[in-house]
């Protein structure tokens, strides 16, 4: 029988197309890259100083270790999220208690730190994702070492029954849950999140109901929203979302390998927010929630790079310096002397993205050299 041709294939054994357009994750030079680390070491151990939720000043170790991944994003996964580029799905229960093992070891068992982060690129207590005698290993030793644990989750992911669990053996913990906007059109169709607002509404009692402490991450600017829009929404869902959780967490864009927003972004069709916007969105926010008991947080990661949010590059440090002072001092005038030239074509963006309409914003995309712009993607 003749073999089909064309746009009806070439007979050859069809193939999801998610395997065609996205799965970046199985690229050959993706799996050869992935699988040339070790699994049973973590990806990183640091410290850096740190607040604990009574508000004394302490020292805490970030752990990321290295996981089978995130179990949305290898059915789908958020616009963002690039942690795929450092998982490996064979990882096995004995990799994950060498790489905690390790971490203790670079740490002399976490000596002189008052709190750990547990960082797994997806929900720490979801059992395809990590297993369960390890979950309970690091609840456990940390509750009798008298650190305060933070762990991430999905909001769908918080059951009744695990939420219980994970506060009988580590009571007072927080469970940081990427939120990423207070909208359902945003989350659906700019975030491709995986759960929705009321879902998340219900996780967050949980954790109340068991006395666990809620920590809120929200992404400033996703994909396809002007800058205008992102100022606009953000502040909203922050003055919003603060008064639900322990702490706010802004985290502005920054352009992860292989992922939707990293394509837009070579496409020239994404550029990273302004520090001047969020520099504004601290402003706008500031009263309001400093009325509520929320710490809010802002970290431009990548901040003054061409992936991260970024001005015209002579005043990115400084203004990045005084939202970090906003984050441990809350205070506002922390932003009393900056200026900068650049905030004028900032401003002409701003006034621009709410007057025409152009949805995914009016600024230029890119900055860089010419030439690189030329050749770019
Ligand atoms: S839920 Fe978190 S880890 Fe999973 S794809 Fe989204 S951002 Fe990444
Ligand atoms: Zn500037």
């Amino acid at each position: 029988m003749a073999k089909a041709e064309g746009i009806l294939g070439v007979g050859s054994s069809a193939v999801k197309i998610h395997h065609l357009i996205k799965a970046p994750e199985n690229y050959p030079e993706s799996i050869q890259f992935r699988e040339s680390w070790d699994a049973s070491r973590p990806v990183t151990v640091y410290k850096t100083p740190e607040t604990l939720p009574d508000g004394t000043e302490c020292v805490a170790a970030t752990v990321i270790l290295r996981t089978k991944g995130c179990a949305w994003w290898w059915k789908s996964g958020c616009t963002f999220c690039g942690y795929f580029n450092d998982v490996r799905d064979d990882v096995s229960a004995d990799d994950m208690f060498a790489q905690w093992k390790e971490a203790k070891m670079q740490t002399n068992d976490f000596e002189g730190c008052k709190m750990v982060k547990v960082y797994t690129s997806g929900t720490f207590f979801e059992d395809r994702e990590n297993p369960v005698e390890w979950q309970q290993a690091v609840l456990n030793e940390t509750h009798e070492m008298g650190i305060h644990l933070v762990i991430e989750a999905q909001a769908q992911m918080c059951t009744p029954e695990k939420i219980s669990w994970v506060a009988k053996n580590h009571p007072g913990c927080t469970v940081a849950i990427g939120l990423e906007a207070y909208d359902e059109q945003v989350l659906r169709f700019h975030v491709n999140k995986g759960f929705t607002i009321k879902q998340w509404h219900k996780a967050v009692d949980l954790l109340r109901e068991n006395q666990l402490r809620v920590k809120t991450y929200l992404i400033f600017k996703p994909p396809f929203m002007s800058e205008g829009d992102a100022l606009k929404h953000t502040t909203k869902w922050l003055v919003e979302v603060s008064k639900y959780s322990d702490e706010v967490s802004v985290n502005p864009m920054n352009i992860q390998k292989n992922t939707l927003v990293d394509r837009l972004f070579r496409n020239r069709e994404y550029r990273p927010p302004w520090i001047w916007s969020l520099v504004e969105m601290i402003k706008r926010a500031h009263l309001e929630v400093s009325n509520l008991n929320c710490r809010v947080l802002v970290h431009p990661t990548a901040g003054g790079k061409i992936r991260g949010a970024h001005n015209c590059k002579q005043c990115d440090s400084e203004a990045i310096a005084a939202i970090e002072r906003y984050s441990v001092s809350g205070e506002i005038d922390e932003f009393s002397t900056l200026d900068c030239s650049c905030k004028l074509v900032w401003q002409a963006e701003l006034s621009n993205d709410s007057t025409f309409p152009v949805p995914i914003g009016t600024g230029t995309s890119r900055r860089g050299f010419a030439t690189d712009m030329v050749r770019a993607p």
